[in-house]
């Protein structure tokens, strides 16, 4: 028997989305579709469950987000899947079950639900919510360049302040090793007062301590080596193009040598964009990504170079300035007496199809009713049919919040036929750009 509480509340750490919130929602993400395609992206749809081996494998066994918190399970043929954790490396999957790595390059947006078990808090659900884009085919330093310029642009365009750009290479893989070595002798000095986590990482992946949530092990990464002096040649010029190309934007940024990022595949950039969250609270991550050249061979692909995003959906709604977000402005119709209420679904209609408005019909309660509905609602006007308006091919427009030369509560008697094009005029500045 399920507890009847249970039938009432959503599984911890996911939730509904309503209201206000749920429209916010979608103006993030119509704002960042409507981005991605200006950059040449295109839409890609993935399922929300894989095999488990497709994360356990490329984001690194070792990783929290295999090791911890993927939610994962049998199936009833007894497959090993899991709910995504991200993105990446379903898009990449796709890239080989789809035949396409001779076609590249391929650049992709999807949006969709990701599950992490974890710990739930303010910004951090178990189902949250990313927007992410891979540039796959993509060698050059410029496609870093242009893919962390979209994600800035995006951000400012959202209203988000005080983004901070923190950015790193990781180098290429012979770089790495140099590091590895260094930074092995730096933390097996300080082996017992390292958490249990990383006192098991200190050999196998010791990059990982870098990342690492528990404050203890923050203090003693803030000592280390940097990588960015272990980096050869190849890897210093590829970070310093990427430097060059985001200056010549003026897209500010902050080198943060700490950071590599959760995941195994990253190689080359790793970036990532954080912000307060509004309540004098520590900075959270809003997006981040990286270059992942090897990650294709990896999954049993041919060597193909790769960067790419993410940016969490539900972390920019509690940041964002809300106020900036405009919808659409809502008119709504109303009909005077039951004889008027054809004429009014036919003028909603023709609305709907001349205007980028939300037109919406009330049909229940008297007039008085229908226009205190209108109100709460949030209408920018009500279009009103009476009996007179009708037989002169008339509307009667009431401005239920002030537009350019209408003062809130004033009324106007326009042609019916010309409505939208009043309409569009009144409300052109209320109109989201
Ligand atoms: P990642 O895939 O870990 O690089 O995450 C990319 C972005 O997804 C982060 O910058 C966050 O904004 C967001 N994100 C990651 N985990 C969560 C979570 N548990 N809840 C909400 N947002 C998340």
């Amino acid at each position: 028997m399920v507890a009847a509480e249970k039938l009432a509340c959503t599984v911890r750490g996911m939730r509904d989305l309503v209201g206000e919130d749920a429209r916010v929602f979608d103006h993030i993400l119509a704002r960042m579709q409507e981005m991605a395609c200006r950059y040449g992206y295109e839409h890609i749809e993935m399922p929300v469950l894989e095999n488990t081996a497709i994360f356990a494998r490329t984001l690194g066994e070792e990783t929290d987000v295999v090791s911890k918190e993927m939610f994962s399970f049998e199936d009833r043929s007894g497959n090993a899947l899991s709910l995504r954790p991200e993105g990446t490396a379903s898009a990449v999957r796709a890239l080989l079950c789809n035949k396409l790595t001779q076609t590249l390059p391929q650049r992709w947006f999807y949006y969709g639900q990701m599950f992490r078990y974890d710990r739930p808090q303010k910004g951090r659900y178990r189902q949250f919510f990313q927007f992410g884009v891979e540039y796959i085919g993509a060698k050059a330093p410029l496609s870093d360049v242009e893919l962390i310029a979209m994600a800035h642009g995006i951000l400012r365009g959202l209203g988000l302040s005080s983004v901070t750009l923190r950015l790193n290479s990781i180098g290429d893989k012979k770089s790495r090793q140099a590091y590895r070595e260094k930074l092995l002798a730096y933390f097996a000095r300080y082996r017992n007062d390292l958490s249990p986590d990383s006192q098991r990482r200190l050999e196998e992946n010791t990059l990982r301590i870098l990342d690492s949530k528990e404050e203890s092990d923050q203090k003693i990464a803030e000592g280390a080596p940097s990588i960015l002096d272990s980096l050869n040649t190849e890897s210093r010029k590829f970070f310093d193009d990427v430097c060059q190309g985001l200056e010549q934007l003026q897209i500010p940024y902050e080198q943060d040598r700490l950071l590599v990022r959760g995941l195994d595949y990253y190689d080359h950039t790793t970036f990532e964009f954080t912000c307060p969250l509004g309540d004098g609270g520590s900075s959270i991550a809003v997006a981040g990504g990286g270059r992942y050249n090897g990650l294709v061979k990896q999954m049993g692909g041919p060597e193909t170079p790769a960067v790419g995003l993410a940016f969490g959906i539900d972390r920019i709604m509690l940041a964002c300035d809300r106020g900036q977000l405009k919808s659409a402005p809502i008119v709504t119709v109303l009909f005077v007496g039951e004889a008027e209420r054809l004429n009014a679904l036919a003028l909603a209609e023709d609305l709907r199809s001349r205007c980028p408005f939300a037109i919406i019909l009330p049909v229940d309660g008297d007039l008085t009713k229908r226009l205190r509905h209108s109100a709460k609602l949030g209408a920018a006007c009500a279009l009103i049919l009476g009996e007179a308006e009708c037989a002169a091919g008339q509307v009667k427009c009431k401005f239920l919040k002030p537009a350019p030369g209408s003062p809130e509560g004033s009324e106007e008697t326009i042609t019916a036929a010309d409505a939208s094009g009043f309409l569009i005029d009144k409300l052109a500045d209320a109109i989201s750009k």
